[in-house]
């Protein structure tokens, strides 16, 4: 249940509306960057009855609220001029990890030839063992974004803990939530506060209302630039990395009205697999796609097994570029910051 509230709502009447759900044990949130308070759906419709100041009180079946179809049509927003959701593809490439100047410095310069904007990267790497190379932190965020304002692109990176959030936050265009952190559910709310776009990725084996209920989390907060990221799910065959879910990317569009980008590196986790899954994906209807390419994949320090050499990913782009008209959306379409 979605309350707007009028604009013009008095101080006491606002205090009453949240004495009562509270009252009446209504868990609530209250997003006053778009005056509005959400609710789960309650049966007793009366406890609103008699308030003045409600304009209007729309019901949402499901338990995801703000991410919900019911509430909003579609989304869509500018990335320093770019534009992200609805009816458009953003092309997402580089690294698993920052690991050198150079490999950055590469590859930003190969992106820009390839007239990709969006770069990603990991300066702080979630790995599953502690011994295995975690990224070079601070240091590769400043590289990252070096090169990335050399080149005229924007920054992906992961935040992996509250306690980087500045610093993240001084470093990046976008922010990715790794699928080990979807449910990290106090991090999402603190994501709530901020103003940058945040990238989702799904849990491992989270399904699509509990990947909801994780951007219902941000959104709640009163960010509402939220792109998810469907990378796969943990399944039982252990000759793939994960099973990519394509079947997610039309499911969530009639879910929900937020962008949804596939990673098909970690969807598949074989470099060969990448290019055939991009072209699904974006067919299936993905309003981008989030990939790993590194300058020599065998030298990568993580998931050098899905990255594409930069060769393979530009035949991989000139082809997402013959289906732009099929699919009628425009690839990286650029405009003018209001
Ligand atoms: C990544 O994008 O490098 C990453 C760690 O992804 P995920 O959180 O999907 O495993
Ligand atoms: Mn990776």
């Amino acid at each position: 249940m979605i309350i707007e509230l009028q604009q013009n709502i008095k101080p006491d009447t606002l205090h009453q509306l949240k004495a009562l759900l509270t009252i009446n044990q209504v868990a609530f949130s209250h997003v006053e960057k778009q005056n509005i308070i959400v609710a789960p759906k309650i049966s007793n419709k009366s406890v609103l009855s008699g308030i003045d100041g409600i304009e209007k009180v729309i019901e949402i079946d499901t338990p995801y609220q703000l991410s919900s179809k019911q509430y909003k049509k579609e989304t869509h927003f500018l990335v320093n001029g770019t534009s992200v959701g609805n009816n458009f593809i953003n092309l997402i490439a580089g690294p698993c990890s920052v690991e050198t100047e150079e490999q950055i410095y590469s590859t930003a310069e190969f992106l820009s030839k390839t007239g990709i904007k969006f770069m990603r990267g990991g300066a702080y790497k979630p790995r599953t063992s502690p011994y295995a190379f975690r990224g070079l932190g601070l240091d590769g965020l400043k590289i990252l974004r070096k090169a990335a304002d050399e080149y005229k692109l924007n920054v992906v990176t992961e935040l992996m803990d509250l306690s980087l959030l500045d610093q993240i936050m001084e470093y990046s265009d976008i922010i990715q939530i790794g699928s080990r952190n979807m449910s990290n559910f106090y991090l999402l709310a603190e994501l709530g506060k901020i103003e940058k776009p945040i990238m989702l990725k799904r849990g491992m084996s989270a399904r699509l209302s509990e990947w909801l209920l994780a951007a219902d989390y941000i959104l709640s907060g009163g960010n509402d630039k939220v792109i998810l990221c469907e990378r796969g799910i943990r399944s039982f065959d252990p000759e793939v990395r994960n099973t990519m879910d394509v079947a997610a990317i039309p499911m969530i569009q009639d879910l929900s009205h937020l962008p949804i980008i596939a990673d098909p590196s970690h969807g598949t986790g074989m470099a060969k697999f990448v290019h055939p899954l991009s072209l699904a994906s974006l067919v299936a209807g993905a309003n981008g796609l989030m990939i790993e390419i590194h300058p020599d994949p065998k030298k990568s320090l993580s998931d050098a097994q899905q990255a594409m050499t930069f060769a393979d990913f530009e035949i991989l782009v000139q082809e997402i570029r013959k289906l732009e008209s099929a699919i009628n959306k425009p690839i990286d379409a650029t405009y003018e910051e209001a």
